[in-house]
């Protein structure tokens, strides 16, 4: 598979090379230069495939022959390695549980599968890779989990200081080893900026030899394909679902769509979202105006400028018609958010997380407009991350998982930087 940039401005490179850079050159999003056309067969067979077979056929495309066969069926294997149950909330709407991996987030697949690709090419290289990465919460965590202890890679994740819950940073700043967290004076689109600055910088990028661990990068953004298969895997009905994904930087429903495009039966989607609605408003008359990011009880989509929005278009091929009639978007406050929680909880005995919870409000909109569809949420996070939020609305505690139990007895290390690029940079440039 060959890949471009949507700035149409760098040479186009293969899978190893488009994961090991990240951002391309020019500054655009690698995107695939044809998008692999599923065969009836493999639809027919959707529901006896195993998971790890499954991936294994939807990824193998895109990698081509940067990873041999049965190295890159053990990635799969790896990657996929817990549950992706589809639950029942009431009639007319399901939650497939994306948090039975090791950091609760549905963050653990794309991260995984990329941490084990990129050691792979580290393997034949005697050049360090360093990882750097913004997060707003759950980036962080699962690429420090997927990353620990990968040998020829070194990892910085970068957070805003205050704006993460306790166990994200406990999660992201307690590992130790290859891992390094930088808590930043700031939010996360300054994270974000900083993060583009170091890639565009020539001087780091040579000493560093950095890449990108956020859904820009190929690897985690293909890899999210997965789960829409599994959902699919367990659909009941014949009819295929509504898919509302709770949406901030829009990797996750991008990897919906280009399973879509390739051939994945999906009525519509819902990028759900909160405050934070460029792409809401977007969606009203086309016109894309990013802004400031807004704090919000679902803070992993406080995102004002969803770095994927470029792959949105490109997969439509910039037709503002048919991205109006393939994906509804809803802006969720934070009150109906708590509320949507409440009353799932009261009515269906179903926990949602706040950004499960978004996703949940928007869908039960969506399907009273559209009473003859039925629909799935992502459930992208265990409320057990969001206790803070979550526990003071349904007057309860949270039974805390063990694994969380030791982490919660951990001691935070991180490194506290003001929200510059010469910050970062001097950070960074120490360890050379
Ligand atoms: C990252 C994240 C999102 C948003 O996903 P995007 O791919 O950035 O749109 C939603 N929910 C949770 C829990 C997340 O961690």
């Amino acid at each position: 598979m060959i890949y471009r940039s949507t700035n149409n401005k760098s040479e186009k490179v293969d899978f190893r090379e488009a994961t090991i850079t990240g951002l391309a050159p020019d500054k655009g999003l690698f995107f695939p230069e044809q998008i692999p056309v599923l065969s009836v067969d493999f639809l027919k067979d959707l529901k006896s495939k195993s998971k790890a077979q499954l991936a294994y056929e939807i990824v193998a495309p895109y990698v081509g022959s940067s990873i041999p066969k049965e190295y890159l069926f053990k990635i799969c294997e790896e990657t996929v390695d817990f549950d992706f149950p589809l639950v029942k909330i009431k009639e007319n709407i399901y939650s497939l549980e994306l948090f039975h991996g090791p950091t609760l987030a549905f963050k653990d697949v794309g991260a995984r599968f990329l941490s084990r690709c990129l050691g792979y090419f580290s393997k034949n290289s005697d050049k360090k890779t360093t990882v750097l990465v913004a997060t707003s919460g759950d980036t962080g965590s699962a690429v420090a989990n997927s990353f620990l202890g990968v040998e020829g890679v070194e990892v910085v994740i970068l957070y805003p200081s205050g704006k993460v819950s306790l166990i994200q940073e406990l999660q992201l700043t307690t590992l130790g080893n290859n891992i390094t967290a930088l808590e930043v004076e700031g939010d996360f689109d300054d994270c974000q900026r900083m993060v583009k600055e170091a890639f565009a910088n020539k001087e780091l990028n040579d000493h560093l030899n950095l890449t990108s661990a956020n859904s820009i990068n190929i690897a985690r953004w293909l890899s999210q394909q997965f789960y829409y298969f599994f959902a699919l895997q367990q659909w009941p009905h014949e009819k295929p679902p509504v898919i509302s994904v709770p949406s901030g930087n829009f990797g996750n429903i991008c990897a919906g769509l280009i399973a879509h495009k390739s051939g994945l039966p999906v009525t519509h989607f819902i990028a759900a979202c909160n405050s934070n609605d460029a792409f809401y408003k977007y969606l009203q008359n086309g016109d894309y105006k990013t802004k400031a990011s807004v704090p919000t009880i679902s803070n992993a989509m406080d995102v004002g400028n969803p770095s994927n929005f470029v792959r949105v278009l490109e997969l439509f091929d910039n037709d503002f018609k048919q991205i109006q009639n393939k994906i509804s978007s809803f802006r969720i406050s934070d009150e109906i958010t708590k509320k949507t929680i409440s009353e799932v909880y009261e009515n269906h005995n179903y926990l949602l997380d706040p950004h499960g919870a978004v996703a949940y409000t928007a869908l039960d909109i969506y399907l009273k407009e559209n009473p003859t569809e039925k629909g799935i949420i992502l459930e992208t996070a265990h409320p057990l991350k969001f206790n803070n939020v979550v526990e003071p609305i349904i007057g309860e505690e949270i039974e805390i998982p063990l694994n969380v139990k030791t982490l919660l007895e951990k001691t935070k290390n991180s490194i506290l930087i003001s929200p510059t690029f010469q910050c970062l940079s001097n950070e960074l440039l120490k360890w050379v």
